[in-house]
């Protein structure tokens, strides 16, 4: 059994019929992986997995993933020697012919957004595609495929994601988890004090509604200081996954780091062996790693399981290593 775990998010297209406000897509409809190079590439997860001793966790995603013309092929391949795998995707190509192929598979999850009620929700990514992700949801959970919901939170939805999760628990959804919206420059809109208030809410709802159905989780690190959960360890044990065990590969076979992170590109994959050489020796990863020189967060209680969102940090101050700004700790 292998001691640890790798997660990789695998943009194996950027086709997509949605235009969502907030995508970090630049050029829509343009690139593809070829089946040919996602075996090459998915056999180089396995021996970068097998050499750090990791299981593999993958998400093939997209644009919209089941656009692809080989994601059958690409999904069975993977399911041949990844632990647990996931499908983030649209709703629109959810029917009963793609709901079969992704049982038959056997994936472990299918990630849907839902980023507010309807109008806000429409708002943001388009008009119809609340109801459309609604029946997609309804689709999955009718089939016993396991549906994860994630939503990406800015002024724009915070107030309603109380009724989200709501939903999701009335919708039979196996999982609620949220992460902040991330923008080229600047914040999501909300204060220090705004989130932290957010993150007490929701951790609140999530008591609330723990049930034999669905469970409802934190995406987000600053939610351990947020309620105050320190843990008594003096190694990293979670937060901020930039520079750790975790890489995303877009359509065109870059490698990020993080793919909201817009510095935190690594190069191409080109041959076996690059995943690990990336990962292990890339002057980026290494600096990544350096959490002492994160700002304001050398002597916090949390920083073992927090680390603050980076690419927040970028966006707000042009630093890396800047402040989180929904940080309430550094913003006193
Ligand atoms: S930079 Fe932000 S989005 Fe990227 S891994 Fe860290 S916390 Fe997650
Ligand atoms: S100071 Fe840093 S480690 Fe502490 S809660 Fe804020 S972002 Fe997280």
């Amino acid at each position: 059994m292998p001691k640890n775990s790798f997660y990789f998010q695998w943009h194996i297209t950027d086709f997509c019929g949605n235009r969502c406000t907030h995508c970090y897509l630049n050029d829509f409809n343009k690139t593809k992986v070829s089946l040919r190079t996602a075996r090459k590439i998915m056999d180089d997860m396995q021996d970068c997995c097998s050499e750090l001793d990791a299981e593999t966790i993958l998400s093939i995603t997209g644009g919209d993933p089941l656009t692809h013309p080989n994601i059958w092929e690409i999904l069975e391949q993977a399911r041949k020697f990844v632990r647990k795998l996931a499908v983030l995707g649209n709703p629109e190509l959810l029917n009963e012919k793609s709901i079969g192929k992704l049982q038959s598979i056997g994936i472990d999850w299918y990630q849907v957004s839902l980023d507010g009620l309807q109008q806000t929700h429409d708002k943001i990514r388009s008009p119809g595609s609340f109801q459309r992700t609604v029946g997609g949801i309804r689709r999955l959970v009718d089939a016993g495929i396991t549906v994860v919901v994630n939503s990406t939170i800015s002024d724009l939805n915070l107030n309603e994601m109380s009724d989200v999760m709501r939903l999701c628990y009335n919708l039979g959804v196996g999982k609620w988890s949220f992460a902040r919206y991330v923008p080229n420059s600047g914040t999501c809109g909300l204060t220090a004090r705004e989130y932290n208030n957010f993150l007490k809410e929701v951790y609140r709802e999530s008591i609330d509604l723990a049930g034999e159905k669905s469970t409802f989780i934190s995406g987000d690190s600053l939610m351990n200081s947020a309620i105050d959960r320190p843990q008594d360890c003096d190694s990293i044990v979670g937060g901020c996954a930039l520079g750790g065990s975790a890489m995303c590969i877009l359509p065109d076979n870059t490698v990020m780091s993080c793919r909201r992170h817009k510095e935190s590109s690594l190069g191409k994959w080109m041959k076996k062996g690059d995943l690990l050489e990336l990962f292990l020796f890339h002057p980026k990863m290494q600096e990544y790693r350096k959490t002492e020189l994160i700002e304001g967060c050398g002597k916090c209680a949390f920083r073992f399981q927090c680390r603050g969102c980076r690419a927040l940090a970028l966006a707000q101050s042009g630093n890396t290593f800047g402040k989180d700004p929904q940080c309430v700790i550094t913003d006193s």
